[in-house]
């Protein structure tokens, strides 16, 4: 049977035992912000580091970046997040809460969430929403909102010290523009031939309309993102190759195959430049089950790197001859696409093209709320609960902990050396406190995956207990082959 874990079990064992707090909560709390606690910003890093060994480290076609927050407003111009990134809000006439309108449950319905695209800022299409049997998620009055109007998401800063001089600048709200923006330099100063990806993992943020469920919708955030660069005619390959690779990642990671899936874009949800979009979805433990989005993989053809030469020929016209910005004609970007400078030249088939690009683009904090969600479990063991995180090793937040029986006969010197010793290849943790019983109970919790105990034995013949997490299982090891033995079993 299907293990039940309710949001709530996660939460509260997030706050007591350090992985996740809320953001200022000293002054009461911030909404939708989180901080990563000692053991939160361990699991979080892993995740990230298992992201980068599998898309970077191991490939031979993908290289890395990481780009700035604030880009030149030119980028969100050319990328159409400055038009076009928007919610669609309805505001309820009696509480005057606003919601998405695609979160809005009908009456009687189990779910809301319809999946749309973000809006056109310009375009209200209010027609094709009908609410007169929508439920408001905060009163629960039905059918009383206003018009759907389009809500920007992109939060904005100002630059520069001066009043004259400063500018609005965006906070970036996905990390992918900064690579297309890098697109010639990465080009022109590494061997990289197509196919190939740059990848990039950075913060990014969105003025979200509703936060919810803890770090699943926040308003600033991680993103792990591949703009994987191809020839036109070849990307329904690499979309494929993609979907598997991405899909096995969080297999291989341990999160359960029954709490996986994928769930394809219907053609009236696919962005206008999309050729194809598949959400990875895991079943998270919100109300009663809800299937919902971990990552976007997603077909986004040559629009990318074709708008941004669109752009950059905007702004040197502007420069120029300070013209009508926006009068780049027809006949320009065919010129551009022949031989525009983000286009890409093969060499073996003197052909120029500007490639299509396949993007997964995955949320760091989702998967790790998906990674935590999938390991908890409780069990009844003599009488008493034991609640443990089932973490894969690689991204447990402590590999092992070392703990000496007791304070007494140089088992704590013993302890120590090992601990010493352990720390220069994994996270390790040194505990000397209380019951043995009550410390290896803690590093359940922790998700740690194994406890070495030096006992009266280890005095004796140098062997040590070396205690399986999820079995509890406990062998003897020697001493002089702990560090092989445990770097077998974790694969590091
Ligand atoms: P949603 O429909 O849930 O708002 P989206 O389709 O707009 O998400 P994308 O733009 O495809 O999301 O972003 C890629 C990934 O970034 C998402 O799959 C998710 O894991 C993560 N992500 C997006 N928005 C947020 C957020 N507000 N909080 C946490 N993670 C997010």
């Amino acid at each position: 049977m299907a293990k039940i874990t309710k949001l709530d079990d996660i939460v509260s064992l997030c706050k007591r035992r350090g992985f996740i707090f809320q953001s200022s909560e000293i002054y009461g709390g911030l909404a939708s912000c989180y901080d990563y606690g000692p053991l939160g910003v361990e699991l979080k890093n892993n995740v990230k580091r298992a992201w980068w060994k599998n898309v970077v480290q191991m490939r031979d076609d993908v290289v890395g970046l990481d780009c700035s927050i604030l880009m030149h407003p030119m980028v969100w111009k050319a990328s159409g997040h400055a038009d076009k990134f928007a919610d669609l809000i309805a505001e309820c006439k009696k509480c005057n809460v606003r919601t998405r309108v695609d979160h809005l449950a009908e009456k009687d319905a189990e779910h809301a969430e319809e999946h749309t695209e973000h809006v056109a800022i310009d375009s209200v299409q209010a027609a094709a929403h009908d609410l007169s049997r929508k439920l408001c998620p905060s009163c629960g009055t039905v059918g009383r909102f206003t018009e759907p109007m389009p809500f920007k998401l992109m939060f904005e800063t100002q630059m520069g010290a001066n009043v004259d001089d400063s500018m609005t600048m965006q906070l970036r709200p996905e990390t992918a523009q900064g690579i297309f923006a890098n697109f010639r330099n990465v080009l022109d100063t590494t061997r990289v031939k197509i196919p190939f990806g740059i990848a990039q993992i950075g913060k990014s943020f969105r003025n979200e309309v509703t936060t919810k469920a803890f770090i699943f919708r926040t308003r600033e955030f991680e993103q792990a993102e591949l703009e994987f660069f191809c020839e036109p005619g070849t990307d329904e390959q690499w979309f494929e190759h993609w979907k598997e690779a991405r899909f096995n990642w969080y297999l291989d990671l341990g999160i359960s195959k029954e709490n996986l899936r994928f769930r394809e874009h219907d053609p009236d949800e696919l962005a206008h430049y999309a050729k194809g979009c598949v959400d990875v979805e895991y079943l998270f433990p919100f109300g009663s089950g809800d299937w919902q989005e971990l990552e976007g993989i997603a077909n986004r053809t040559d629009y990318d790197l074709r708008q941004h030469q669109r752009g950059m020929r905007t702004l040197n016209r502007w420069f120029e001859n300070g013209r009508d910005v926006n009068r780049v004609t027809l006949a320009d970007e065919a010129e551009d696409y022949q031989s525009g400078p983000l286009s890409y030249f093969n060499d073996e088939q003197k052909r120029r093209y500007i490639p299509y690009v396949i993007e997964p683009s995955a949320g760091i904090d989702r998967s790790a709320l998906a990674f935590l969600v999938d390991a908890y479990d409780e069990e009844e063991v003599r009488g008493e609960t034991r609640n443990l995180l089932r973490f894969n090793p690689a991204i447990a937040p402590i590999k092992a902990a070392v703990f000496p029986l007791v304070k007494k006969d140089g088992m704590p010197e013993i302890a120590r050396n090992i601990y010493d010793d352990l720390k220069k290849y994994f996270n390790c943790f040194y505990d000397e406190k209380g019951a043995v019983g009550r410390r290896y109970r803690r590093q359940d919790e922790a998700g740690t995956p194994f406890c070495i105990t030096v006992d009266g034995q280890t005095l004796e013949d140098k062997t040590v207990t070396v205690r399986q997490r999820d079995s509890m299982e406990q062998v003897r090891v020697s001493t002089d082959q702990l560090k092989g033995h445990l770097r077998e079993k974790l694969d590091m």
